[in-house]
């Protein structure tokens, strides 16, 4: 055996590593799924989203999806980047329970690819969408907190996290601005970010909280849509 054959053969003696999705084993270097889990990932196609909410349409030949054909609800600019579930879910679960940098770095890497696809300017601030704090107590352990500061790190451009989330029984949550952070964005280019798109009340009054501080423009980006197809 060669010099090379052993290291790797102690690597994956020391270090063995199992798909994140199907738990099949697999070899290199920390890989996070299978080969076959990654041909299952899928990407929400533009050219199959609502032009006024980016919600999948149920048929491509409609500008609009069936919600916005009876009340029209406007996000754009918006885009998102997966379909909820499968094997990307499991990378998230990951991402949420242990706050692997891998993983965070990854889905930051698959927004820009998006941000790039839409053809969106350069960001010069990005502001996470805060997630409920009744599934996890601190804002930097959230998803959409560590997604975005990848994000930025990606794009060299600042990382805001200026909102808050408050969130009453039976009520949709408001996203105040935080006290402590006055951020200056008037005149900027904003690219919100958010982990999962579950609803599209939260996702607009977080924009107007954001809009208050006068910026250019608000673009929203999020990696995984969780609304319903219809
Ligand atoms: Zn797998
Ligand atoms: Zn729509």
């Amino acid at each position: 055996m060669k010099f090379q054959g052993i290291l790797e053969t102690l690597n994956a003696f020391f270090y063995p590593s199992f798909c994140l999705h199907c738990e099949t084993r697999i070899y290199g270097k920390r890989p996070l799924l299978c080969k076959e889990c990654q041909t299952l990932i899928e990407w929400v196609e533009s050219s199959l989203t609502c032009d006024c909410c980016g919600k999948m349409k149920s048929s491509q030949l409609q500008p609009l999806c069936f919600t916005c054909r009876k009340q029209p609800v406007s996000l754009m600019p918006y885009g998102s980047c997966l379909t909820f579930g499968g094997p990307a879910y499991s990378l998230y679960y990951r991402l949420r329970a242990y706050e692997d940098e891998m993983i965070a770095k990854l889905f930051a890497s698959f927004l820009v690819l998006k941000w790039k696809k839409l053809g969106f300017p350069f960001p010069e601030v990005i502001i996470p969408l805060p997630e409920s704090r009744l599934e996890i107590f601190s804002y930097k352990h959230q998803p959409s907190y560590l997604i975005g500061k990848k994000l930025a790190l990606l794009f060299c451009t600042r990382f805001k996290p200026i909102l808050k989330i408050e969130e009453e029984k039976g009520k949709e949550p408001t996203y105040p601005l935080k006290r402590s952070s006055r951020a200056s964005i008037s005149n900027r280019s904003v690219l919100l970010v958010t982990a999962i798109h579950r609803k599209n009340e939260p996702l607009i009054a977080a924009k107007e909280s954001v809009l208050s501080l006068s910026p250019k423009a608000i673009y929203t980006l999020a990696l995984f849509d969780k609304r319903s197809s219809f």
